[in-house]
């Protein structure tokens, strides 16, 4: 469907002033207020329609693209972020103030709609969970007991005691907001702000719940079922939506953050998405081979010491680190080897040690595969 020319909607001729854009409109969106006209379903449509001329025609820099590019200029219905598709809330957000004391109600007031009014929304429930580096490895489902605020059981959350006990707001005649008109060397000025006397909820209560104090919520315990991913790391926080504390007089419920603590493990240190371990061999074993027990994330393990094994190098077990929790795969374990030089040696140790020491074999001759400890840290830190 070709959509209608912008000045035809409204009424307008093409040099029609800014304040005779905004009376037209002002005018067309009376004549086609959803509300008072209930059995014409094109009026909706056509109130949008109104809007969208409106949204164009008062922005200066829009009304000169549509005039020397029509449509085309103001980016259609796709990318202006209103065409066409502008709610009914955009349109009351946006323009209300041009209208609203049209209906009674103020700012963008339906008369006795709700669809203004004020929900409440429930705090954030911020929980701390400390998790051992294992639970961080596989994930890990947690069950924790909260005390928090949940809907009040005497009045259903509705802040009221007994059945039927709301009544209408007589200060803002049930639209949640009160209007209020200044005069100023402008003109007249329009204010609206949320109702004092209800809250913005356009409803009071008759008889307030006594468990409750009318607030529709009570502090509770309550037990919470959360799944935590695999290879989160200190200080990440989890939104569980939802899952906070209870919205007063059945609003919406806020949201449970979860703050991810990590608890040192004893043995193995943590960079990233790697696990690191510093294991200590003998200078027998570093020159023998031997094959050690280390600690893993998942249970003790075995390694191989080949004969020859060098002070500071670095064993590498691929896929054995902990998964990332952002994508795909998982890093390494990565078993620093160092050399323990004996202390305190008695006069036999000592004597052997000297009878070895002119030995060819013993003098120190790195070659190329036997980096330096900065070297291979620098190749470390660059992932190599
Ligand atoms: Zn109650
Ligand atoms: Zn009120």
């Amino acid at each position: 469907m070709s959509k209608r020319d912008y000045y035809e909607i409204l009424e307008v001729s093409k040099d029609a002033t800014e304040a005779e854009i905004k009376k037209a409109y002002r005018q067309q969106a009376i004549k086609y207020h959803p509300d008072k006209n209930q059995d014409d379903p094109t009026a909706e449509d056509k109130f949008k329609e109104a809007a969208e001329a409106y949204e164009v025609l008062s922005n200066p820099d829009k009304k000169s693209r549509y005039d020397r590019y029509g449509h085309a200029g103001v980016g259609g219905a796709a990318s202006n972020g209103y065409g066409g598709g502008m709610s009914m809330d955009d349109i009351f957000s946006n323009f209300g103030d041009i209208f609203g004391s049209a209906f009674g109600g103020g700012f963008g007031g339906f008369g006795g709609n709700t669809r203004r009014r004020r929900v409440n929304k429930g705090s954030n429930l911020r929980v701390k969970v400390k998790l051992t580096l294992e639970e961080i490895a596989n994930g890990i489902e947690k069950t924790i007991k909260v005390n928090k605020y949940v809907k009040c059981t005497t009045c259903s959350g509705s802040g009221a005691e007994g059945g039927a006990s709301h009544s209408t707001c007589s200060t803002c005649g049930g639209s949640g907001q009160v209007t209020r008109v200044t005069n100023t060397f402008l003109g007249q000025m329009q204010t609206s702000s949320t109702c004092p006397h209800c809250g913005g909820e356009g409803q009071v209560i008759k008889n307030i719940c006594h468990t409750c104090a009318g607030n529709g919520i009570v502090k509770g315990d309550d037990v919470i079922k959360i799944n935590i991913p695999a290879g989160v790391t200190e200080g990440m926080q989890l939104s569980v939506s939802g899952k906070g504390n209870a919205g007063a007089r059945n609003g919406v419920p806020g949201d449970m953050i979860i703050l991810i603590e990590e608890i040192v493990h004893p043995e193995l240190i943590r960079d990233g998405s790697n696990i690191i371990y510093d294991k200590y061999i003998s200078i027998s074993e570093a020159a023998l081979g031997t094959s050690v027990e280390i600690p893993t994330i998942s249970g003790k393990a075995r390694i191989k010491i080949a004969p020859g094994t060098q002070s500071g190098s670095i064993l590498r077990l691929k896929g054995k680190g902990l998964p990332n929790v952002n994508s795909y795969g998982k890093g390494d374990m990565l078993i620093n080897i160092s050399v323990w030089t004996p202390k305190d040696l008695s006069k036999e140790e000592k004597r052997i040690l000297e009878s070895l020491s002119n030995s060819e074999n013993f003098i120190p001759k790195p070659s190329s595969k036997d980096k330096s400890f900065f070297i291979r840290m620098k190749e470390y830190f660059e992932g190599y």
